[in-house]
């Protein structure tokens, strides 16, 4: 592991570079199932684009959370992990023309991050419209990094959405109530999803009252079911 810094108080960046040099494969919303020594594996988004010559996750700690606490309090650079990657079926769709939502949870905004980022560097000229949700300031990150990409593709908005606090400039409500007051028709469009369980749930259901195709909608929930060792 070559690199661990703080993103917010609760989520942390977490680098991975592989020791043999080893090409990191992967398509922009998958996962990488990570091993940690001396807790169970468990799944995190890579956050960066394929190509780059390391992994970047944004890994949050879970309150009770057994392998989250110990990436926060014990994970030091320079441990050994082990990865199995890519995984998951949520990744960036680079031949779909049509406009593209995105709504990241908390740590959600790191595959999020991954498939804007790429559809950008691919020249994807589409609307990329991101909507991230936090629960109040101090949960906010990269929303200088999304605005001034912003500022740069005509083609992408972002919006911060803040369910607990009212801080200027940011919305203030639930995530999904946002984006529903915006946007009123997904007929013909891509929907990325990532983040805890009842954000993921009312996106979904946002989404597919407003024309979604089930076959559009591409979502990661955040949670690992209890008991599993990995
Ligand atoms: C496809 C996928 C991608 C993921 N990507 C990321 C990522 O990029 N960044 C990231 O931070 N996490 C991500 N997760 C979540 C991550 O895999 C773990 O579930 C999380 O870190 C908690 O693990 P833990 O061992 O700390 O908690 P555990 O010891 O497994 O759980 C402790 C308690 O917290 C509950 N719990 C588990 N997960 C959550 C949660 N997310 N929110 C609230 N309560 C929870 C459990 O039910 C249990 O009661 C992803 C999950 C999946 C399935």
């Amino acid at each position: 592991m070559s690199g661990l810094d703080d993103l917010t108080h609760d989520i942390k960046l977490v680098r991975i570079s592989p020791v043999d040099g080893s090409p990191l494969l992967f398509t922009a919303g998958q996962y990488a199932q990570v091993g940690f020594d001396g807790v169970p594996a468990r799944s995190y988004s890579m956050a960066n684009r394929h190509g780059d010559d390391s992994l970047e996750f944004h890994i949050r700690k879970v309150p009770g959370g057994v392998t989250s606490q110990h990436v926060h309090e014990a994970l030091k650079a320079g441990d050994k992990l082990t990865l199995e990657f890519p995984l998951g079926s949520s990744y960036l769709r680079q031949h779909h023309s049509g406009p593209i939502l995105c709504i990241a949870g908390g740590s959600g905004l790191a595959p999020i991050k991954s498939i804007v980022e790429t559809a950008l560097a691919h020249g994807m000229k589409q609307p990329i419209h991101v909507y991230f949700g936090a629960r109040g300031a101090r949960d906010l990150y990269l929303v200088e990094h999304f605005e001034t990409l912003a500022d740069r593709h005509n083609n992408l908005s972002f919006t911060a959405v803040l369910s607990d606090t009212q801080v200027a400039p940011h919305r203030h409500g639930f995530v999904t109530d946002a984006v529903a007051e915006d946007l009123a028709d997904f007929d013909g469009w891509k929907a990325y999803v990532a983040g805890p369980p009842p954000m993921v749930d009312a996106a979904m259901a946002m989404a597919f009252a407003r024309g979604l195709r089930p076959e559009d909608m591409h979502a990661d929930v955040f949670f690992t079911p209890e008991g599993q060792e990995g």
